[in-house]
């Protein structure tokens, strides 16, 4: 496989959950990463011998627009959790993308999506990236199961969506088949 090396400068990061950054990359003016909605880039992290440990964040923002999203759960101790912490607007990071194959592939069946956590990045974009190519064609469930309700992020972005598309169908459930995952919210 073939990825590009990029940097990348961070122009805006929010804490949208304790645990949970969302973070805005900007690339170099006339420079865009080419990559299909679900794929993931290699975070470069610098280290204190001079090289970099590697880790993997998918891309949540689909892939026609300028800059680069992600969202990055804390995991206490972590290297690139470290990193991240300490990452203000206007640093730069290295990264290598594309890599990965979980893309959605084209046809007319309906979607099911079940994410928990962070699982729900590559289903951003992938759904961003259907709605931009126009009304939907097929039906798109989003499963998306977190242990408590008020963990959702994303959550006002999808639900002002599927008021815009009707093939995005909505209801909130709890499954009592997924403990410990007890709030299922699904558009
Ligand atoms: C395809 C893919 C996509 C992903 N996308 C995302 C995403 O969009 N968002 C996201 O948040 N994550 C994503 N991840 C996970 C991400 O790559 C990292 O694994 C995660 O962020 C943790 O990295 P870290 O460097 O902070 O933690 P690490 O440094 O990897 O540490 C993980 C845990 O292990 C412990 N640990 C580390 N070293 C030791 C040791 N020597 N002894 C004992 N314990 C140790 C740490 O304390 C910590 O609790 C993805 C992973 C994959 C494979």
């Amino acid at each position: 496989m073939s990825f590009q090396s990029y940097t990348a400068k961070l122009i805006d990061k929010k804490t949208v959950k304790p645990d949970i950054y969302i973070l805005t990359f900007a690339l170099p003016p006339g420079q865009r990463v080419d990559f299909v909605a679900g794929q993931y880039l290699i975070m470069h992290v610098p280290q204190k011998n001079g090289e970099f440990a590697r880790r993997l964040y998918s891309m949540a923002n689909s892939p026609d627009t300028d800059t680069i999203e992600l969202v990055v759960k804390r995991v206490e101790g972590g290297v690139a959790t470290k990193y991240v912490d300490a990452m203000k607007v206007g640093d730069e990071m290295a990264f290598q993308a594309p890599a990965g194959v979980f893309t959605m592939k084209d046809g007319g069946r309906d979607i099911i999506m079940l994410a928990t956590n962070t699982g729900i990045v590559p289903f951003r974009s992938m759904i961003l990236d259907e709605v931009h190519k126009g009304p939907l064609t097929r039906d798109i469930h989003l499963y998306w199961g977190m242990r408590r309700f008020s963990e959702l992020y994303y959550f006002d972005e999808f639900e002002e969506l599927a008021q815009k598309e009707p093939r995005f169908h909505r209801s909130r459930a709890h499954s009592p088949h997924l403990a410990p995952v007890h709030a299922i919210w699904a558009v």
